[in-house]
């Protein structure tokens, strides 16, 4: 079998193993960057929005790498703005096109190997070491080695391999929806945010506290007036969308989120579609999937084109380039960030990283959970939370990493995950740059936050 080593592997090229490969390759790590898929990027490929790197009072909560993407998109001309969401939270939005370019310059100026089409499927144990990840590739299987291996796989395969302990699934509700985000091109920005203004009542606004800041819906539909972006959410109980579900224009959903994209093309990103999967897991169940989704794309932009102003010559644009998994395997690590530390917007002197998105669980149907952090606040995410239990040379991060279901609804989204990807590729090329075996626990966690507070993360200093 073909054998190659390098000095930190990372499993996953979605928004963490992105950010793990880059923070790796910069401090000095040979590293290699393998991913299932042809691309690298994962979501942030789709056209949704970046969450959970602003907080609901404004504060840039996430720092380092992402801004080099961002800045990358912005610079190509991939618009990339900062907008307030006027209900829950601020986000930052941008061209899913410019960034397919960002993601890739940043990453290969980083220095990390890259390789696509390459599935890890199989790992060497001894004792609490990995020892190497079996891949397969078109060529067939290979050996690689490596002193830090990351789990960036969203579904946390390599520790599942390795035969680490996962947490339990939640027994009376099935995983969130997996959904299909698609773009409208098209759009009079103008007609729609004057339905807003008319018809406050149809839309999601204030949630939080943070957001209405004593506003009457009126006036939020005022402020997303003002704002002049195509930055809506239709509500799934509310008469307009409701009654639509009820008549079988559309199918049931909590909401239809629409999110900027593109000045240039009048584009928006709505992510609508859904459907609920035992196990998203399970290839039969997710390939049957696709087809259901593909469908809701289809009546969801008919839908749209046909009854909300704005949308009259907006046309289909663009359907992401896979299904889109919110939840799946968590790994239980050396500790589990907890649902009330979140909502509570606790701070630790082992934070590593951060979050600020509300707990947001997606359910059946038109259901939905949405539990904004106390304040408008962020929360920080312990170093002990990406170190799967029982391995001393292995990193977890991403959606996969080890949160009880509330905090996981929350740190999931991609500011989070580009964070702890920092934060993981960061510790795992200081904790291969010694002559003994790499121990990921011997990385102190102070050196390690100086470390990353040097390259940009925002560990302090904000609510
Ligand atoms: C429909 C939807 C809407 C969302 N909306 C938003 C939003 O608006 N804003 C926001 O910030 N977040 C949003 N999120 C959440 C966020 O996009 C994801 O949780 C986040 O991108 C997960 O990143 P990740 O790197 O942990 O995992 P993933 O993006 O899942 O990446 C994992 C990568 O690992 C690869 N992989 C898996 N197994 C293997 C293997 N065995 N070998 C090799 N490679 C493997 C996969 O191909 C994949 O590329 C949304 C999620 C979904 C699904």
């Amino acid at each position: 079998m073909r054998s190659e080593k390098f000095d930190v592997l990372v499993v996953g090229a979605g928004s963490a193993g992105v950010a793990a490969a880059v923070a790796s390759a910069r401090n000095g790590a040979r590293t290699l960057l393998i991913d299932s898929g042809p691309t690298i990027g994962g979501e942030l490929l789709s056209g949704m929005t970046i969450d959970g790197a602003i907080n609901a009072r404004g504060e840039r909560i996430i720092g380092g790498v992402i801004d080099d993407i961002v800045n990358e998109c912005r610079a190509l001309g991939g618009y990339a703005r900062e907008l307030n969401d006027w209900r829950l939270i601020r986000y930052i939005a941008c061209d899913p096109e410019y960034m397919k370019m960002a993601v890739a310059r940043v990453v290969y100026g980083s220095g990390a190997e890259v390789r696509l089409n390459t599935f890890a499927d199989d790992v060497a144990r001894n004792g609490d070491r990995i020892e190497g990840v079996i891949v397969r590739d078109k060529q067939g299987r290979s050996l690689i080695t490596a002193d830090v291996y990351i789990d960036c796989s969203g579904d946390a395969d390599l520790c599942a391999l390795a035969g680490s302990e996962m947490l339990p699934a939640d027994k009376d509700t099935k995983p969130q929806p997996v959904s299909m985000m698609f773009r409208m091109a098209g759009v009079d920005t103008r007609p729609l945010l004057e339905f807003v203004r008319e018809h406050p009542e149809y839309f999601a606004v204030g949630e939080s506290d943070a957001i209405r800041g004593g506003r009457t819906d009126k006036e939020i539909a005022e402020e997303i007036w003002k704002q002049g972006e195509p930055c809506v959410f239709l509500k799934g109980d509310a008469d307009f969308l409701g009654s639509a579900i009820t008549r079988g224009e559309m199918f049931p959903t909590a909401l239809i989120m629409i999110q900027p994209t593109s000045a240039a093309r009048r584009e928006v990103c709505v992510n609508a579609t859904r459907i609920t999967l035992d196990d998203p897991l399970v290839s039969r169940a997710y390939g049957k999937a696709f087809g259901v989704l593909i469908d809701q794309v289809q009546q969801c932009s008919t839908y749209l084109a046909r009854r909300l102003p704005g949308f009259e010559n907006a046309a289909l644009s663009g359907v992401a380039p896979r299904i889109g998994v919110r939840e799946t395997r968590r790994v239980l690590g050396d500790e589990i960030l907890d649902g009330d530390d979140v909502f509570a917007g606790r701070k630790r002197e082992d934070g590593v990283a951060k979050g600020c998105h509300h707990i947001d669980i997606h359910q059946e149907g038109t259901g939905q959970i949405r539990i904004p952090v106390a304040d408008g606040g962020s929360y920080d995410i312990p170093f002990s939370t990406l170190i799967p239990k029982g391995l001393s040379n292995t990193l977890v991060a991403g959606r996969c990493f080890s949160a009880d279901r509330r905090a996981q609804g929350s740190a999931r989204v991609m500011g989070g995950c580009l964070a702890m990807g920092q934060a993981v590729g960061t510790a795992a090329a200081m904790a291969s740059d010694t002559n003994a075996p790499a121990d990921v626990r011997a990385v102190g966690v102070k050196h390690l936050r100086s470390r990353l507070k040097e390259q940009g993360a925002i560990l302090e200093g904000t609510h």
